[in-house]
């Protein structure tokens, strides 16, 4: 049965974007006493999967406390089965109505993706390499697959479509997802945040996320 959680719970994102972007943040949910209430049982409202970026500290960015954001984060937000298994125990177990896929600006993973295309890439180690080459395809096609020159390829659009193909990703690989979604009851929501201006600007809404009732840039409110 279709619900209203997802909207709700982008726009208290939103909000809570919002007060850490006007520097008024309120550091909700950080006492004792919040801590103690969650000593035996959790209930986030909110799946963050993002880049490791030590700047997208998850809680700071959108002033959140202990409990509410169930967060999945590697370098570059690539899609693997340990985060898929953590997403779906996320949805499936604790019945959490939001995924906030969170990429960014400037992100260093890009930038070694889009590098990697060159004739004379240096090697990287087998792991990070593993990591790169989810992002590649979105590098091919940004630089219209004759890319050779790094250089020349813009790495915003490259995050852009590296964002929209892993929420895709997501969607294809996690039936539990795709059901959940297609059930009313999670929203999918991939946002780019802007290291300068501290804003997460939603680029893709799927799912259960009332249009009419969210701005796509927080820093309008
Ligand atoms: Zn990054």
């Amino acid at each position: 049965m279709p619900t209203t959680r997802p909207t709700k719970a982008w726009e208290v994102m939103m909000r809570g974007n919002a007060r850490f972007v006007a520097g008024e943040p309120r550091h909700p949910r950080q006492d004792i006493e919040r801590r103690e209430s969650l000593a035996h049982v959790q209930k986030p409202d909110v799946v963050l999967f993002g880049c490791s970026d030590s700047r997208l500290a998850a809680e700071i960015i959108f002033d959140k406390g202990l409990g509410d954001l169930f967060v999945v984060r590697n370098a570059g937000q690539v899609i693997s089965d340990s985060v898929i298994g953590s997403i779906e125990y996320a949805v499936g177990v604790l019945e959490v109505p939001l995924i906030v896929v969170l990429g960014h600006d400037e992100c260093g993973a890009v930038r070694a993706a889009i590098d990697s295309i060159a004739p004379e890439a240096e090697s990287v180690s087998p792991y990070i390499d593993g990591l790169i080459q989810q992002i590649v395809p979105a590098v091919r096609r940004v630089s219209g697959g004759n890319g050779h020159d790094p250089a020349s390829v813009d790495a915003s659009e490259v995050g852009r479509e590296h964002l929209r193909d892993t929420v895709a990703e997501l969607l294809e690989r996690s039936e539990l997802v795709s059901d959940a979604v297609a059930r009313g009851v999670l929203g999918i929501v991939g946002a780019n945040y802007k290291l300068h201006e501290g804003t997460a600007v939603a680029d893709i809404i799927v799912g259960n996320i009332s249009p009419a009732d969210i701005t796509t840039d927080s820093a309008a409110k």
